[in-house]
C-alpha cells in the first residue's frame, strides 16, 4: 500500500490536491462544479465520465440536501469507487483454473508488455503453475532475445522462431508445446509496432484466431498493456486493440509517471474495460493487482 501511495504521488500532488481544494470551498455553487469539471478533464478522466460525475454530484446535493462541500467530497469519492469496482467478473488470471490457460498480451512497443509478462510468469510460477512463454513479437529487433533473457532468469521455457517469422505460426507451435508439456499458463507476447497499424491488427487477429482454435476459445484471455503517461492516446489505442482482439482486461503501466491518474477511471468507464494491473514504478513489485478500494484510498487519504 505504501508503494501504491508513493507511486501515485504525482497524481496525488496535482489532481487530488486540486480536487480537495475545490471541495474545501465554503459553498456548493456553479463555480465549484465548473472547477471540478475542468480539473477532471485535465486529469484524463474523460469528458463523458466527467459529465456523469458532475450530474451525479448535483443529484446527490438535491436528494440528500447536502450543503457542505466537505460532505459532497465524500459522495464524490464513493462515486469514483463505484465506477472502478467492476461487477463481480472473474479476474483474468484468477488464482485457480484447470487445464491450459492462454494469455495473449497486446499493446504498443514501450508500454510495458515485457515487464508485465515477466511479472505474471514469475507470479504464477510461484503459485505452482507451469508457465510457458511464446515470443510472438517477431517484428521488433531484439524482442525475441529479450523474452529469452527473461525465460532464462525465471527458469521458464520460451517458444520462439527467428525474427520475421509468422507470429501466428509461433503461437500455433506454442499452443501445441503447451498441450504436450501439460502447461497451465501460456503467455504470448505480441508485436506492438504502431506505424503499420492495419498490418498489426491483422496479425493480432490471426494470432488470436489460431490460439482460440488450437486451445479452445474459452481458454484464451487478452490483456492490453497501456502506458498511462500517453493519456488520450492510450485510450484511442485501447479502442483499436479492443476492436481487433476483444480485450478482457487492461494493465495500466507508468502511473507513477503521470499527474493525470484519472485515466484509470476513463479506462473503466469510457471504454468499459476492467483495469486488472497497475504499474507504479520500475521495480518488480511495482506492478500490482488493481484493487479499486485501495486505489481510491491511496488517492484520497
Ligand atoms: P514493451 O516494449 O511493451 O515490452 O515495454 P517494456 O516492458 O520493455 O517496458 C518499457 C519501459 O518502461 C522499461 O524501461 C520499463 O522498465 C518501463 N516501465 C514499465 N512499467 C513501468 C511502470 O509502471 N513505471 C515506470 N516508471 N516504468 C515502467
Amino acid at each position: 500500500f505504501g508503494r501504491l501511495k508513493a507511486g501515485l504521488s504525482k497524481t496525488r500532488n496535482n489532481f487530488v490536491s486540486k480536487i480537495s481544494s475545490i471541495f474545501s470551498r465554503t459553498n456548493i455553487d456553479d463555480d465549484l462544479y465548473e472547477e471540478l469539471e475542468e480539473t477532471l478533464i485535465q486529469a484524463d478522466v474523460g469528458v463523458r465520465t466527467t459529465m456523469e460525475l458532475i450530474d451525479k454530484m448535483k443529484a446527490e446535493v438535491e436528494e440528500k440536501e447536502i450543503t457542505e462541500p466537505e460532505e459532497l467530497y465524500k459522495s464524490f469519492q464513493a462515486e469514483i469507487k463505484r465506477i472502478l469496482i467492476a461487477d463481480d467478473e472473474e479476474l483474468p488470471l484468477a488464482t485457480d483454473w484447470e487445464g491450459l490457460k492462454v494469455l495473449m498480451v497486446v499493446g504498443v512497443n514501450g508500454a510495458g508488455k515485457t515487464t508485465t509478462i515477466a511479472k505474471l510468469a514469475n507470479r504464477y510460477q510461484d503459485n505452482g503453475k507451469k508457465v510457458l512463454l511464446a515470443a510472438g513479437d517477431t517484428f521488433r529487433a531484439g524482442a525475441i532475445d529479450q523474452l529469452k533473457v527473461w525465460g532464462n532468469r525465471l527458469g521458464v521455457d520460451v517458444i520462439a522462431q527467428s525474427e520475421g517469422a509468422d507470429a501466428a505460426a509461433v503461437a500455433y507451435d506454442a499452443v501445441q508445446a503447451a498441450k504436450s508439456r501439460d502447461v497451465d499458463l501460456l503467455i504470448i507476447d505480441t508485436a506492438g509496432r504502431l506505424h503499420t497499424q492495419k498490418n498489426l491488427m491483422d496479425e493480432l487477429q490471426k494470432v488470436r484466431r489460431v490460439v482460440g482454435r488450437e486451445a479452445g476459445e474459452e481458454r484464451v484471455e487478452t490483456l492490453l498493456v497501456l502506458d498511462a503517461t500517453t493519456g488520450q492516446n492510450a485510450l484511442n489505442q485501447a479502442d483499436l486493440f479492443n476492436k481487433s482482439v476483444d480485450v478482457d482486461g487492461v494493465a495500466l503501466t507508468k502511473l507513477d509517471g503521470t499527474a493525470r491518474g484519472g485515466i484509470v477511471i476513463a479506462v473503466r468507464n469510457e471504454l468499459g474495460l476492467p483495469v486488472r494491473l497497475i504499474g507504479v514504478g520500475e521495480a518488480a513489485d511495482d506492478l500490482q493487482d488493481f484493487k479499486p478500494e485501495d486505489f481510491v484510498e491511496a488517492l484520497f487519504t
